[in-house]
């Protein structure tokens, strides 16, 4: 929901922030080659032809590689599991009266490259970060875009000798024991990691430092923060209208789940439920959890290291179910303004609620997105889905001060259980390096432990790069 870029796994700031189409018809030939997201269009002979590229996997990573390929002249064929393109980013046009986002649905900041394709496509987007927090029913709420969200809200510690350094393997909860910060004194911003990533018992402590860091630092401020670049912001009528310029034209095989690779330098053989393909380069943009799974076979195996690396990506619990109601839900009056964006309430769990449809033209209704990450995601998980959709809406009847409110449809998809997929992001906890090494200079990889979508495709694109430059030298 917040931030998760590579970079800032646990970034709180950001507060202030199918089925396989069993192509029974394909033939012997086992192939119908489709021209980009568009259904229909034959081009036949790509089991014979030898690909310059082959990336397997249309998510933003697979799909930002093909495009520099293709762009760059060179003959690309990408190959997609799933009916549909996108992967983790999933609009979903039919369970609600407007379109909601199973996967991904922010753009995390206002600079990063996904406002190339936004831009390009003239789409509306909302921005999404005015956000309240409060610890308890009984708290205050707290716009998180002040420095109010960095009070201590029973004054800060006393700290004559500065803020101890995290010990060896010690958990957020242990460090902030020593400092001397308990639950109900922890600013709302430092609250949000757990929302964002894994709870405080099992977080390690380095992960926290800097906020309470930043927190201590401007105890004395009030009022908004100063303007910045960073924003979250979603794409009206769907996040996967950006997918269109990067997959129009492509040569792209849907329902082609891939399930061995044959590979020797300068050559590669991918056998997939739709055909046998070859080319001279491979990009693998597959989900970290699909490679750790092995549903890859590397033939040779892939060395030792790699495959270890692999073994070591740990994906996040992600809990996101998804209310509609047919009239907006806060009362006017109520205190946090009726054009609320993000509102987190510690208590509960679910606990963060976001409205998914601030925005839509001429829609009465409003979408309401319950979220949680970490253990406390996956206990939601576990309990059926009618319990998950109860847990929600009890905190959305909380936040509107409505006991009887009912919702008109619910939505909630538990991605560690798609086979194509393997989970939902990495957490704190996951192994980013080691992974993107070539082998010899013929197989490359993108996305597997990115997290948001303008870092999967930026990843997409220096895979691409990188085989155009290998493609050069032979
Ligand atoms: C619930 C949720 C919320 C998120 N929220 C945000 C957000 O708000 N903002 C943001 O920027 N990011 C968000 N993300 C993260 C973002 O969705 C991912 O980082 C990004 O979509 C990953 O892109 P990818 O191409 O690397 O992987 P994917 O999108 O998973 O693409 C991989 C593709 O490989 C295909 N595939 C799998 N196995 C095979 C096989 N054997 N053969 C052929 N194809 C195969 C899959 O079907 C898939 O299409 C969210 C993710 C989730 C799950």
């Amino acid at each position: 929901m917040y931030d998760h870029d590579d970079s800032t796994p646990n970034n709180a700031q950001g507060l202030a922030r199918r089925t396989v189409l069993g192509f029974a018809a394909a033939g012997a030939a086992g192939l119908l080659l489709t021209a980009g997201a568009r259904p229909g269009g034959v081009i036949p002979g790509a089991v014979n032809r030898m690909w310059d590229a082959i990336v397997i996997g249309a998510g933003a990573s697979g799909l930002g590689a093909a495009r520099v390929l293709a762009d760059a002249g060179r003959r690309v064929l990408v190959l997609e599991a799933r009916d549909r393109i996108g992967g983790r980013m999933w609009t979903d046009r039919t369970s609600m009266s407007i379109p909601i986002e199973r996967g991904a649905e922010l753009v995390h900041g206002t600079t990063v490259s996904t406002w190339e394709l936004i831009d390009r496509l003239g789409l509306s987007t909302r921005r999404q970060t005015t956000v309240f927090g409060r610890l308890r029913p009984d708290s205050p709420w707290i716009d998180g875009s002040t420095f109010e969200s960095l009070h201590f809200p029973l004054g800060a510690p006393s700290l004559p000798n500065g803020l101890p350094d995290p010990l060896d393997g010690e958990t957020a909860l242990t460090w902030l024991e020593r400092v001397g910060i308990a639950p109900d004194n922890y600013p709302i911003l430092l609250a949000a990691i757990e929302v964002d990533t894994e709870q405080f018992d099992v977080l390690p402590a380095d992960h926290i430092v800097g906020t309470v860091a930043d927190a201590l630092a401007v105890q004395d401020l009030s009022g908004p923060f100063p303007p910045e670049e960073y924003g979250d912001y979603r794409v009206i009528g769907g996040y996967d209208q950006v997918l269109q310029p990067l997959s129009t034209g492509l040569a792209l095989v849907r329902g082609a789940r891939v399930h061995t690779v044959e590979h020797r330098r300068g050559r590669v053989d991918v056998h997939s439920t739709l055909g046998s393909f070859k080319a001279k380069s491979l990009v693998v943009a597959l989900p970290g959890g699909v490679l750790k799974n092995g549903d890859v076979t590397f033939d040779p195996p892939l060395p030792a290291d790699r495959r270890d690396a692999f073994q070591e990506i740990e994906y996040l619990p992600v809990f996101k179910g998804i209310l509609e109601f047919a009239q907006p839900v806060l009362p006017v009056g109520h205190p946090v303004p009726r054009a609320w964006d993000i509102m987190t309430t510690f208590s509960k769990n679910p606990p963060s609620l976001w409205n998914g449809s601030l925005g839509t033209p001429g829609y009465a209704g409003e979408v309401v997105v319950a979220w949680m990450t970490g253990g406390r995601a996956q206990e939601l998980l576990d309990l059926p889905e009618a319990q998950r959709f109860q847990a929600a809406l009890e905190n959305v009847r909380a936040a509107a001060g409505d006991r009887g409110l009912e919702y008109v449809h619910a939505s909630t998809y538990d991605w560690s259980k798609d086979e194509f997929a393997r989970g939902a992001y990495p957490g704190p906890f996951s192994r980013r390096s080691g992974l993107n090494g070539p082998i010899e200079g013929t197989i490359f990889w993108a996305g597997m432990v990115t997290s948001t979508i303008h870092s999967s495709r930026n990843s997409g694109i220096a895979a691409a790069n990188a085989v155009l430059a290998e493609l050069a030298l032979r």
